[in-house]
């Protein structure tokens, strides 16, 4: 495929793209705690600047102090940031792309212990997500906060941007505004349609006044939002028509607000391009250019997006996370070496809103976000390094450090690489691991990673390789429970069921209710059968990324999983165990397996072997602890980058 749509060039107004390809605004929490652009700002959108894309929308970025979402927003709401934007500015612009910026306001989707004081909002009604009750603004207010929108978007011009664009999707203030969801209101920004429309019309024109005729103009909003009474695609249709009307030079169609934050966040439940149609429905309806959204992470499909005219422009959300050298990468014709995001939401939505991250990575690539501090450079001394397991960790550590110039030797026991994260792309819509997976071993061929599968790697095989460093990546193994009756000849492993090697048969009990036993309930009920899981906590699959575990939680319960909590275990019977359940003792039996999902523990039998033998010995992932594959991959990055 030749992706000529995706790199034909293409004005947006006056703007003029080399291509097609769009970073869409994304929250990172990247800025510092003034609000100001940050070292790390920079450096995170010049590594995407330097990958070809054609437009960057920097982040929501906020024009009134009250109106932050998160923590380490970006401002805009004073001329003290014009000088740190016009850095972000300059940085992009020396690799020729195209650079805009998201004027934003959170409204009630915000919290007090992020803005210190009680949300405002069209109306007193809590985001159902947030759970904060606004206070409803002003007449007065909303006015001034009109006039902030078009100061914002002037400083903006003066920062260097090529466009601004107005955050009106996603639930925020502008979408609360017309969103008879949240609008309550019956003064004249409340009640028909157009009184809706006439907060986010005015901001319109209060932005073009203050920033010139010509200057670009984009609109985001979400086309439904899919809850209750909100926008539905009439609507937005109209509003789409409105806001062209009014002056807009470009429409971003996203789709979602936070109590629908599953189809923004799209989880592999949702396809790439989920939200394609919308666009493709806006496109008809106005004369100027859409962007597309909507969980692309494959060229193909972008393209074919923009062939059949169903988008001018595809945004790639977390794909530009997981790759920021992707439009580079399409170029050269290295589509295999793309880095997939695999939509789980670990990096880059479970660390914004985590506390103790308060960053946007990813899973599939540790390295952003934390550009300042981790880069693939040539090592200045190369050394030989055996990394044993071919796992996420071991893939990871083994590619980098190999593109950093050492000599790598990986020794894997199985047939098939991947380990555990291998088995965990087979329950249903998870096969974009498999899909990185794929990408990690290509990233090995291409460096000179000498794989050595099939190999049980021994203290002798590793030491005859006179190795500098030896990166220990051998994963764990299940960590069966100390029971009564654990040898029941019933009693299998998760793998063991995911993997096919053992027929569960037609009633099955899971002894584990955290992701791998949630999951595996959820292929096992996929095929009919009749599962129950057990579980000690008061909820299952609590170890697992929000959005991801309510589409998992509405299968289970569709499927009529029997979902026990607060239940534990005290021994296996002959088909079923004993629990206490309410402080009572009860019998679950009647089950032709029991699939033991409780954990793993660290296989590390070489670590007391090797040690003192070789000059450096690392241990990482779930063989230093039991972890997530963020973990293992991180640290494998982290490693390779410093031997
Ligand atoms: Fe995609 Fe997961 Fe990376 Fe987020 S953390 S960008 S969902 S691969």
């Amino acid at each position: 495929m030749s992706f000529s749509a995706l790199f034909s060039p293409l004005k947006v107004g006056t703007l003029e793209l080399q291509n097609r390809f769009v970073i869409p605004p994304m929250g990172t929490n990247h800025a510092n705690s003034d609000g100001t652009v940050s070292d790390r700002n920079i450096a995170y959108w010049q590594a995407r600047a330097r990958g070809g894309w054609g437009l960057i929308i920097v982040e929501v970025t906020a024009v009134d102090p009250l109106g932050k979402a998160i923590p380490y927003q970006l401002g805009i709401w004073d001329d003290k940031f014009i000088d740190g934007l016009r850095r972000a500015t300059e940085a992009v612009h020396q690799y020729g792309a195209k650079i805009a910026v998201q004027l934003h306001h959170a409204g009630r989707q915000t919290y007090r212990s992020v803005i210190g004081e009680q949300p405002v909002a069209p109306s007193p009604v809590s985001c159902p997500v947030c759970r904060e009750i606004p206070r409803e603004l002003t007449v007065a207010e909303v006015y001034a906060l009109i006039e902030k929108f078009g100061d914002a978007a002037r400083r903006a011009r003066e920062a260097g941007f090529d466009m601004v664009e107005i955050h009106g999707a996603h639930g925020y203030l502008i979408a609360q505004f017309m969103s008879p969801h949240a609008n309550k209101r019956v003064d004249e920004f409340g009640g028909s349609f157009a009184n809706r429309m006439k907060f986010p019309l005015e901001i319109i024109r209060n932005v073009r006044r203050k920033v010139g005729r010509g200057f670009p103009l984009s609109f985001r909003f979400s086309a439904e939002e899919r809850v209750p009474g909100g926008m539905d695609t009439e609507e937005s249709l109209a509003a789409a028509r409105l806001v062209e009307a009014a002056g807009i030079d470009v429409l971003d169609v996203s789709v979602g607000v936070y109590g629908s934050m599953e189809y923004i966040f799209a989880t592999p439940a949702l396809p790439p391009g989920h939200s394609l149609p919308l666009a493709a429905a806006v496109k008809k309806a106005v004369k100027i250019p859409v962007i597309g959204v909507g969980r692309f992470n494959e060229p193909h499909l972008a393209e074919n997006a923009v062939q059949t005219g169903k988008a001018d422009l595809i945004a790639w959300g977390r794909q530009s996370l997981a790759d920021p050298e992707l439009p580079n990468k399409v170029a050269a014709g290295q589509v295999d070496e793309i880095a997939p995001c695999i939509a789980c939401n670990q990096g880059c939505v479970g660390y914004l809103f985590d506390a103790d991250k308060l960053l946007v990575s990813c899973l599939v690539n540790p390295f952003c976000g934390r550009e300042v501090a981790m880069e693939i450079k040539p090592a200045q001394k190369k050394k030989k390094v055996v990394v044993v397991g071919a796992g996420p960790g071991g893939l990871e550590c083994a590619w980098v450090a190999a593109a950093c110039g050492h000599e790598v030797v990986l020794f894997e026991k199985e047939a098939v690489a991947g380990g555990q994260w291998r088995v965990g792309a087979i329950p249903p819509a998870k096969q974009p691991i498999a899909a990185a997976l794929a990408y990690y071993l290509r990233m090995c061929n291409k460096y000179g990673v000498k794989l050595r599968m099939e190999t049980e790697a021994t203290a002798e095989l590793i030491l005859a390789e006179n190795p500098a460093v030896v990166v220990l990546a051998t994963g764990g193994e299940t960590d069966f429970p100390p029971l009564q009756g654990i040898d029941n000849p019933r009693v299998v492993t998760a793998s063991e069921v995911l993997e096919g090697k053992v027929d569960p048969g037609p009633a099955v009990l899971i002894i584990g209710g955290g992701l791998v036993g949630s999951e595996t309930a959820d292929f096992l009920a996929e095929q009919g059968r009749e599962v129950t899981v057990l579980e000690m906590l008061p909820e299952i699959a609590t170890d697992m990324q929000d959005v991801v575990r309510q589409f998992l939680m509405d299968r289970l319960y569709h499927f009529g999983v029997d979902i026990e909590t607060e239940t534990t275990v005290r021994e296996i019977t002959a088909d079923g165990v004993k629990a206490i359940q309410d402080g009572q003792e009860v019998r679950l039996e009647g089950y032709d397996n029991i699939v033991i999902a409780t954990g793993i523990q660290s296989v590390r039998g070489l670590e007391e072997q090797l040690k003192g033998k070789v000059p450096e010995l690392h241990i990482i992932g779930d063989a230093a602890e039991p972890r997530k594959a963020i973990d293992a991959i991180e640290e494998g990055a982290a490693l390779a980058v410093k031997l």
